[in-house]
């Protein structure tokens, strides 16, 4: 089924009774020429790009719990491109037109809203270095606007400019950055890898791989063996134990990210807007509440769940630059599951298993990744290559120290 203004209009005459699922509930096949394990917004992705720019539909996407419920499901639906290094930002920036035109590719409306991404900066040191990197980002094409103090302001007249810890002296701007619909990312690609016969396996847990004479030759799962020719890992938060399975130790771990939402107030933050002085960040989403967030939790865990000392932390911070927070009821908060990298930055990449392809290390960054992602990790499936523009992203480079290390804070996780 296509969506368009026709098909509204005649499900709305006829008591939307002839609306079709959205997707095919698939049972797994004996056998593939691609398993995707996970169905989050990367693997999702990559099934619909195997199929719609390699011809590749012979692909089962397995998922252990229902499509969604990971970190697609979770973010703060935050997409941006305003990268400084090289390996970076070529990607951001492809992610991001792919973004741009992702309502028409996929025939779903993701509720792509580019309202601006402003990050602000409170010293003069700061400004500098904000000033590099949208140096950075115009020399790549990337638009990026340095602000002053008056045109924040003008802006966001709520935030704290003279008697806070940290005044807000100016801000980077970046205008094409923006929010999505996390869940519609998650359906909208679903539907359109099922669309090119794509089989998309809920409840289908992946509890082995296996490998014969070093080359995959599928994986078990809680539903039986699935033969395979390739298997693709795009795990995120579970990378590491995914990864396992085929004996490989990754260089991640995984931390819980949390996310707070206040009860709906009237319009009042119209862009994104980051803390330069900590680690805060806080948008609104279109019901009217505020969507804010801020550091992982500083120990390991496989828990959807954060710790009260991060919340306490968070609402801190949020009140350092808006002190009108504190008049606010926060209704939810949750957690998702980091794949944390040592350098900050993912992988995409073949592995020393002859078949068996990695899409991992997102860290909390990669919802805005997840276009260029699948588009990426489906050419390095397809061709058994890495693409130009993920060609950085290789996993020897923590063996080969071509770290990627945008933020200079090192083999960190709690820094990044
Ligand atoms: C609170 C929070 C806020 C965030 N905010 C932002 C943001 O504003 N902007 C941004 O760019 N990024 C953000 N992120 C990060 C972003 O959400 C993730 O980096 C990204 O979603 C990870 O890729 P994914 O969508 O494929 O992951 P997921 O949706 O987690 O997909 C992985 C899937 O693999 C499945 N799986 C795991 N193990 C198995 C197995 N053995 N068998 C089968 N399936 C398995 C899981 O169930 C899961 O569905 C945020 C994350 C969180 C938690």
């Amino acid at each position: 089924m296509r969506y368009s203004a026709l098909s509204l209009v005649k499900n709305a005459l006829t008591g939307n009774r002839n609306w079709k699922p959205v997707w095919r509930d698939a049972s797994p096949k004996e056998a593939y020429d691609v398993v995707i394990v996970g169905g989050g917004g990367h693997g999702l992705a990559t099934a619909h790009y195997l199929a719609k720019e390699h011809g590749i539909t012979n692909v089962g996407v397995l998922e252990k719990s229902t499509i969604g419920s990971g970190n697609v499901g979770r973010n703060t639906t935050i997409i941006r491109s305003n990268y400084l290094l090289p390996g970076n930002t070529a990607f951001y920036e492809w992610s991001m037109k792919l973004w741009e035109k992702l309502e028409q590719d996929i025939n779903y409306n993701a509720m792509i809203s580019q309202r601006g991404v402003l990050n602000l900066f409170h010293s003069d040191a700061q400004r500098d270095a904000f000033a590099r990197r949208g140096n950075a980002m115009r020399m790549n094409g990337v638009d990026a606007d340095l602000l002053d103090q008056d045109q924040v302001r003008a802006m966001a007249p709520y935030l704290d400019f003279e008697t806070a810890r940290f005044p807000v002296k100016g801000g980077l701007l970046q205008k094409r950055g923006g929010t999505v619909r996390h869940d519609a990312v998650a359906w909208g690609y679903a539907r359109a890898a099922d669309q090119r016969g794509v089989d998309i396996c809920q409840n289908c847990e992946v509890t082995g791989i296996r490998v014969e004479n070093g080359r995959v030759a599928g994986v078990e799962t809680t539903k039986g063996f699935v033969r395979a020719r390739k298997v693709a890992l795009a795990a995120a938060g579970h990378s590491s134990r995914v990864a396992a399975m085929a004996g490989l130790r990754l260089p991640i771990e995984s931390h819980v990210l949390q996310a707070f939402v206040s009860e709906g107030i009237k319009p009042l933050v119209h862009q994104v807007i980051t803390f330069g002085a900590g680690h805060f960040y806080i948008s609104q989403s279109d019901k009217g509440g505020l969507v804010f967030g801020g550091d992982i939790d500083g120990y390991n865990s496989y828990a959807q769940r954060g710790s009260l000392p991060l919340v306490e932390q968070v609402m801190e911070e949020g009140m350092a630059l808006m002190p009108m927070l504190g008049r606010l009821r926060m209704l939810r908060s949750w957690g998702g599951v980091m794949d944390m990298s040592m350098d900050g930055s993912p992988i995409i990449d073949v592995t020393p298993i002859e078949g068996l392809y990695l899409n991992a290390g997102w860290c909390y960054g990669g919802f805005k990744a997840t276009p260029a992602s699948g588009w990426c990790f489906a050419h390095t499936i397809a061709q058994n290559q890495r693409h130009p523009l993920s060609a950085a992203f290789r996993l020897d480079r923590f063996a080969s120290g071509h770290l990627i290390d945008e933020k200079g804070s090192g083999a960190m996780p709690n820094l990044h």
